[in-house]
This record gives structure tokens, sequence and C-alpha cells, in this order.
């Protein structure tokens, strides 16, 4: 048997207490809807509700620090270094919708890189939380600024929200995009072109194509 401090114990109380509290809620949100919680189809729902609810909130439990787990390396390298589409999935904040889509990130190092496989986990540390695609957007630029202290961080998230599209806010297949330039990013037009036309999205002056994409949180009732 496994041994277990008493400070876990207390955790894991908490969760499963936790845990029973969702559950309960999710019983009153179907009773209201007009269902009946107990027939067989949604007898169930309230726990796997909790146990994917936990799933997809999981960020919050998660550290940066621990994600990142000693993956920096002193290097001479001063080019761009760019993951791009990387998947993610995160909940709106303010209906608790899907929203989803690509991250595409790119930093120039100026002593440290980070190894590569950890900047998808950077997205999902911040993506697997209650989040509006703005402050997703920021909060992955200024972790890899904090951590890295890089000459220049951009981040680009192209994403659809359920939220619009199931409520006919939008026109169907419309994809919002959000940036964060830091640093030369921000400061040198060529470097920011040569990152967008990577990511295709460069119209050749430097500038986020806007076009049929929105790029604010406007509609977002
Ligand atoms: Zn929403």
């Amino acid at each position: 048997m496994a041994f277990i401090s008493t400070e876990e114990q207390v955790a894991t109380v908490d969760v499963v207490a936790g845990n029973e509290r969702i559950q309960a809620a999710v019983r009153v949100l179907l009773g209201e809807l007009g269902e009946n919680p107990d027939r067989e189809g949604l007898i169930k729902t309230p726990e796997r509700v909790a146990k994917a609810l936990r799933f997809l909130t999981g960020g919050y439990e998660q550290d940066v620090d621990v994600v990142i787990n000693d993956a920096l390396f002193s290097v001479e390298y001063h080019e761009m270094v760019i993951v791009k589409d990387i998947d993610f999935y995160s909940l709106c904040e303010h209906h608790l919708l899907p929203f989803f889509g690509r991250c595409h990130v790119a930093y120039i190092p100026r002593d440290k890189v980070i190894g590569l496989s950890k900047l998808p986990r950077l997205v999902e540390v911040f993506s697997r939380r209650l989040q509006v695609q703005e402050r997703l957007t920021n909060q992955i630029a200024e972790t890899i600024t904090a951590k890295l202290n890089p000459l220049g961080v951009a981040v680009v998230i192209e994403a659809s929200h359920l939220c619009m599209l199931m409520r006919g806010v939008e026109k169907q297949n419309s994809k919002a995009l959000t940036s964060a330039m830091r640093g030369v990013f921000r400061t040198d037009a060529r470097t920011r072109t040569e990152f967008l036309n990577l990511l295709g999205f460069g119209n050749g002056d430097g500038v986020l194509r806007t076009g049929p994409e929105r790029t604010s949180d406007d509609g977002h009732l």
C-alpha cells in the first residue's frame, strides 16, 4: 500500500467532497432544464459531468515550473524558434462552452531555449481552465517571457467558439484570431512579418491579417 501523507489525505477528501457537490449541482441543473435526472440515460450524467469538468479544468492543478521541469538549456542561438499548429481545447468562462483551435508559438532566445515538447504542455496548462481567448494568448506569452527572458515572444491563437457557432451569433466557420507580441516581435516589423508569413497569416507588412476572422471579443454575449 502506498504511503499517503496527511496533507494528501485531506486533499483527496476535499476532491471527493467537491465532486459530490458538482454532481448535486448537475442534478439540480438537469431538473431545472425540464429533465428527469433519474431516467436511465441521465442517471450517471452528474458523475460523468463532474469527471469531465475536472479533466477539462485540470490546468488549475498544474504548476508551470513542474511542467517545465528543468527543460531549459543554455544555448548560443538567436534565431526564431517556432512551434505551430498546437491543438488546444478550452472552455469559455462566459458560457462554459468549448472553444478550440490552434496555437502558434515563436520566440527568439537570448541565452536559453526550452525543450520543444514543453511548449504544447504550457498551452495545455492554461487552456485547461476557464478562459477567454485573449487572456489565454497573453498568459502563454507572459510565461515564456518570464521563464526564458527571450529577445521576443509571439503567440497567435485561432479558435472556434461553440458559444458563438451553436447560437448562430456569427457566421458558421468564423474564427477568432488573437495575438500577443513581446520584445522584438513587437518592436521589429520585419521579425513579426517573418513569423506571420511562416504561419500564412501575413499580409507582408507585419500586421496580423483580419479579414473575416474576429480579432476582438465583440459579440461574445
Ligand atoms: Zn462564450
